[in-house]
């Protein structure tokens, strides 16, 4: 059986006040036995308070952003170890934000990855193509290669402690959302990418769908053979939203 997962990315968005009423709000209306992993990613600098509240629920924490590096002279930068150190379990790494306005390469992106697992952090990697690479048919190429540059540092074999997020650029907060039958076409892709290096460790790896995810359109995506559950930005800013996303996940995929 494959995890199932829901993770809020809120950005850089909301108040230290609004952080903890919306977590508040999660935590009360989450029902922890939907067999659903339930994940929220706050800035920085919330994730120490927001732990202390996660603390005993089944609510789980994750960070936006991890630097590549173990420790040292790396100003402005917040190593895995101190993820962990406050609470986090996962981190995003490769977001397209990142890749867009930060100018992270495929290269420094799997850097990353390495140094989330190398803390025991699971680390959701999150791949996706600009608007003009699928409308010229580069669609499974800029995925392939974004893979690839993972896993030709990291072993396929971690794999099994990582999460996959296909978001298409396009449909970042522009309220475009990829059909069920785009999402599930690019999904059994990277199943396949890494089934040719190993079979058992493709069929077991959780792949989430984000690009402007909402309770209306989250069961016609989840429902998709291939989509494990999703990464959510906008509308994990709502505590009902979201937790309608976390509802729409079907029982338990093989
Ligand atoms: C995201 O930021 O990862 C995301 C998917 O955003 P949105 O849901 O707002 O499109």
């Amino acid at each position: 059986m494959r995890r199932q997962i829901v993770a809020g990315n809120w950005k850089m968005h909301g108040s230290r006040a609004e952080a903890t009423q919306l977590v508040d709000s999660i935590v009360a209306g989450f029902n922890g036995g939907s067999g659903v992993d339930c994940v929220v990613c706050p800035p920085f600098v919330y994730l120490h308070e927001v732990s202390r509240q996660l603390r005993g629920t089944a609510v789980q924490l994750g960070a936006q952003d991890v630097c590549a590096e173990a420790q040292g002279a790396f100003t402005g930068e917040v190593s895995a170890a101190m993820l962990r150190d406050v609470g986090c379990q996962y981190v995003l790494v490769g977001h397209s934000e990142r890749r867009a306005l930060y100018g992270e390469s495929d290269a420094a992106v799997a850097r990353k990855f390495a140094a989330a697992l190398a803390r025991g952090l699971t680390p959701i990697l999150c791949v996706g193509e600009l608007l003009a690479e699928r409308e010229s048919g580069r669609t499974f190429e800029i995925i392939g290669r974004q893979l690839d540059a993972v896993m030709a540092v990291s072993d396929v074999s971690t794999l099994a402690r990582a999460v996959i997020a296909y978001e298409p650029v396009w449909a970042i907060g522009t309220g475009l959302t990829a059909s069920p039958e785009q999402a599930q076409d690019v999904h059994a892709f990277v199943r396949g990418r890494i089934a040719a290096r190993d079979a058992t460790i493709a069929a077991a790896v959780p792949l989430l769908y984000g690009g402007s995810v909402k309770a209306g359109n989250a069961a016609e995506l989840f429902a998709k053979p291939d989509v494990d559950g999703g990464l959510i930005g906008g509308a994990s800013l709502k505590a009902e939203e979201f937790l309608a996303i976390c509802a729409a996940v079907p029982a338990r995929k093989s």
